[in-house]
């Protein structure tokens, strides 16, 4: 039996622990035998000492271990992908990727999250669409997957029941920003839901967790290891997170660019990515292909119409209704005009995460009610010319006074300048 008061002093002290030790502290704390503050107190002995990878692998295992587990490829007697986003603004990708990867043949069998802070989540957005069902049980998950090529579904089962403990716990001790426990968490949920390859889209910049590239890095490092420790396929994208991604901000809003990307006509950077995500996703299949015949099968399926006959397909199996005008819609929808000439040096996408989640689009805890039909529209990003009196933004609001509030916290997001500045690409590094 372990002491965990001794593994805290342990780890306090620099030493690396066994994997044993790792795994019972974890199984201990997920059966309720190790109490909340010791594991608070090893956390915080983590920030600071760290894990070293073996470390990193032990604990993620025995979380994988605290609960249920899924095996999709056995279900499906397929390689089934995944994808993953640290989190970001205006993130819709998973909406758009899914239906491209099912439409070139690959099983995409997805658990998704909600929103938290200023952040969205993709069930959340999902549930913009009337009707629409996200609890599935896991033979109606498994069995779209294998008709529909496609389902994105809430957590089913008890999924690594030890990470909702722990997330919990260092959301309210200070100790969620340290890699090693953030790849940890995120990994131990992609192991469990089963997929075989996973893509890792990792947000950079004021709208992220990971605010430098190195920090992105590291992380996607860790992850990526983790994966190949535990015989998944991965391949880690870092992507720009110091501006919102495309310009829709809110639920029914992201479902509506989502769709409209999946026509052909999403916002440049929206539509990379998600081109990007899919082509990785295909080469890391069963298909066969190199990610440059990837990224033409995904072309393809878009151009062809295909992509979006699966989304329609999709979104009816789980008793949504896929047309555009379905959706809720804000009874306010008003211009936001650009103070001055010139152009959009920077649009910082946490202040307009914020303005979506003081708009009623998200939640600060975690059973707030939410309103699908409101957010923020960004007309104008970085690089953007503009003529002082057009239109930078166009603010979904539920009435008048909110709009107000709103278009001064996104106003504040804008800063201009008199010469275009540098472009950044939407995908800054690959890892595969
Ligand atoms: N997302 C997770 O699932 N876990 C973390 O620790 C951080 C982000």
């Amino acid at each position: 039996m372990i002491r965990p008061a001794e593994l805290i002093q342990r780890k306090r002290d620099g030493e690396e622990l066994d994997a044993a030790e790792l795994t019972e502290l974890v199984l201990g704390y997920a059966r309720d035998e190790v109490p909340d503050y010791q594991m608070a107190a090893f956390c915080m002995a983590v920030f600071f000492r760290g894990l070293t990878p073996a470390e990193t692998f032990a604990f993620t295992d025995a979380m994988v271990r605290s609960g249920d587990t899924l095996d999709l490829h056995a279900a499906l007697g397929r390689t089934v992908v995944d994808k993953h986003s640290t989190g970001g603004v205006g993130d819709k990708t998973t909406i758009a990727v899914g239906p491209i990867v099912a439409a070139c043949g690959v099983p995409f069998g997805k658990m998704s999250g909600r929103g938290l802070g200023h952040t969205g989540g993709t069930l959340d957005k999902l549930e913009a669409i009337p009707d629409f069902r996200v609890e599935l049980s896991e033979e109606e998950f498994v069995a779209q997957v294998k008709d529909v090529g496609l389902a994105i579904i809430g957590q089913t089962g008890d999924l690594v029941p030890a990470d909702k403990r722990l997330y919990a716990l260092r959301d309210v001790t200070a100790t969620v920003d340290n890699v090693q426990l953030i790849a940890a968490s995120i990994m131990s949920k992609k192991i469990a839901s089963g997929a075989d390859a996973i893509v890792l889209d990792v947000k950079v910049g004021d709208g992220a967790f990971m605010k430098t590239l190195e920090a992105a890095r590291t992380l996607a490092e860790t992850m990526r290891e983790l994966g190949e420790r535990a015989d998944r396929r991965v391949a880690c994208l870092l992507t720009d997170m110091d501006q919102p991604l495309g310009r829709a901000v809110g639920n029914a809003l992201e479902i509506r660019e989502a769709r409209a990307t999946l026509g052909g006509e999403g916002p440049d950077d929206f539509a990379e990515l998600v081109l990007t995500a899919s082509a990785r996703l295909l080469a890391l299949s069963d298909l066969g292909v190199d990610e440059g015949e990837g990224r033409r099968r995904a072309e393809g399926v878009v151009h062809d119409g295909s992509a979006l006959a699966v989304y329609e397909r999709w979104i009816r199996a789980q008793g949504g209704d896929p047309d555009d005008q379905a959706l809720p819609k804000a009874p306010v929808v008003r211009s936001l005009e650009s103070p001055e000439a010139g152009y959009v040096r920077a649009l910082h996408a946490l202040p307009i995460g914020i303005a979506a989640l003081e708009l009623g689009a998200g939640r600060t805890r975690k059973d707030d009610a939410i309103d699908h039909a409101v957010g923020v529209v960004c007309l104008r990003k970085r690089g953007a010319a503009v003529e002082r009196g057009e239109s930078l933004a166009e603010i979904h609001a539920r009435d008048g006074s909110a709009a107000d509030a709103a278009a001064q916290t996104v106003l504040a997001a804008y800063e201009f300048s008199t010469e275009p500045p540098e472009q950044r690409p939407i995908v800054l590094e690959v890892l595969a």
